[in-house]
């Protein structure tokens, strides 16, 4: 096979070499923490305080793990860096509570990121002629925008197409050509559904390859949909705490996720007890970012699940790959792509008064899309035979979730007490999706 690499000396670059570049970096983010005043107060109670302070790459273990938590803490302006005026633009992803964990970018973060992109799309063999066609939800969420500066940087013609509405996607497609695809993989194979009931030809469509990300899938569900919809499916792996995509992603050999580590300080850890696992073994991601000014985030606890390769890519780049991610170390469940926390939904339904004390979470299948229904039990006061309350309290408590958790839940009220109880820990989540993976 005949590799492409847009940024050569970087992505073949000698491990020694690599090693000692990322050295440099993370001293300079180090001094760029520093600024902030969450870091300046957290490593300096490490002994850090100055980026002289790190002098090998084994130093990073002096700095303390950094979580979603601390960044809600931190919330608006605690980890920013630069002066308000240097910031250009900034993206958002829901935490546990409604406190957003807020990413600020100065234009040129906006401009590493986009390189960082670029590198991602041009190794899965994509170049100036193609047309990207971006079907992912734009907005604070980094996967429309990230991928649209990527695409850009590449010189692909890109159509911000946004998430949904499969019948406009096809007719985009068809009307412009068409040759590259971004959604979630349960996209991906909803669209080849409906691609079926709308009668549209495959041959009518020019595509070659998708980019399927935001959510774990399986080897198999890429099979599926490289099969089905006839292109090439590439995992593409990022968070919005860095950046968003762009992080790690696969290249032409697909075996695994390429992760940039001139942008990026990978260590996979034991996440009960925080110690670094032998390598190849599944643990939890910790990542540094190298290649941002405004928001500096260090040993960021990822909560994703996975290990590394220990051999390396036949593409001859020398950055280490990931596996698949396989789960979470935590409860966060990801839905058509969204992220959410059961106790956002237990904080929307647990604050009206209407509502009785037992509920459950169910995600599920419908088609190729997941489908979030929300089972409360009604306070003992309210009777099941009135329907018009009961009605006006499911309408409320849907509004309200949208409005917490932006997916649109179905809504079952049950009788007080009629909903099972579980001896011991309740379970409040039912998430009977195949897992695959
Ligand atoms: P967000 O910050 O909203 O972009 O969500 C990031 C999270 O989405 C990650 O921490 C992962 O849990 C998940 N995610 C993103 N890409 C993938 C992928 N390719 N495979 C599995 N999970 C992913
Ligand atoms: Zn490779």
């Amino acid at each position: 096979m005949e590799f492409q690499y847009r940024d050569p000396e970087i992505e073949k670059m000698p491990r020694e070499e690599l090693l000692a570049l990322q050295l440099q970096k993370l001293k300079t983010e180090i001094e760029i923490a520093l600024r902030t005043p969450f870091y300046k107060e957290r490593l300096s109670k490490a002994g850090i305080k100055s980026r002289d302070d790190i002098r090998t790459l084994d130093d990073l273990n002096r700095i303390p793990f950094t979580t979603k938590n601390d960044l809600r803490d931190g919330f608006p302006y605690g980890f920013l860096a630069i002066p308000k005026e240097e910031v250009v633009r900034l993206h958002a992803s829901s935490g546990t509570t409604g406190v957003p964990t807020t990413i600020y970018f100065s234009r040129s973060d906006l401009k590493n990121w986009a390189g960082f992109m670029a590198r991602c799309i041009y190794g899965a063999g994509c170049n100036k002629t193609d047309v990207f066609q971006n079907m992912i939800t734009y907005g604070l969420f980094t996967g429309g925008l990230g991928f649209h500066q990527g695409g850009e940087e590449v010189g692909m013609l890109v159509i911000p197409a946004g998430a949904g509405n499969t019948g406009r996607q096809f007719k985009m497609m068809q009307d412009y050509g068409t040759t590259v695809l971004h959604a979630t993989p349960s996209f991906l194979l909803h669209l080849e559904t409906k691609m079926k009931e709308a009668g549209v030809e495959r041959e009518s469509l020019s595509i070659k390859r998708a980019f399927a990300g935001a959510e774990p899938y399986s080897e198999d569900t890429r099979k599926r949909i490289e099969a089905l919809l006839k292109v090439d499916v590439y995992n593409s792996y990022g968070l919005s705490e860095m950046n968003g995509p762009g992080v790690a992603f696969e290249c032409q050999c697909k075996a695994g996720l390429h992760i940039w580590e001139d942008g990026y300080m990978a260590e996979i850890v034991n996440p009960d007890t925080l110690e670094p696992v032998k390598d190849g073994e599944t643990g939890e991601l910790i990542l540094t970012i190298l290649c941002r000014e405004a928001t500096p985030i260090l040993r960021y606890r990822t909560r994703d699940l996975t290990s590394f390769y220990t051999q390396p890519c036949e593409c001859g780049r020398t950055h280490r790959r990931l596996r698949r991610i396989t789960g979470r170390s935590d409860d966060m469940l990801i839905i058509n792509g969204v992220n959410v926390f059961p106790s956002q939904i237990e904080e929307v339904i647990m604050g009206m008064k209407e509502v009785g004390n037992n509920y459950l979470i169910v995600v599920e299948k419908d088609g190729a899309l997941d489908r979030l229904t929300v089972k409360t039990e009604i306070s003992a006061e309210i009777f099941m035979d009135d329907s018009r309350p009961l009605n006006a309290l499911k309408d409320k408590i849907k509004e309200t979730l949208q409005a917490s958790i932006s997916i649109n839940p179905r809504v079952e009220l049950h009788e007080s007490g009629s909903l099972p109880v579980t001896e011991g820990k309740a379970v409040r989540v039912k998430d009977t999706r195949p897992k695959d993976v």
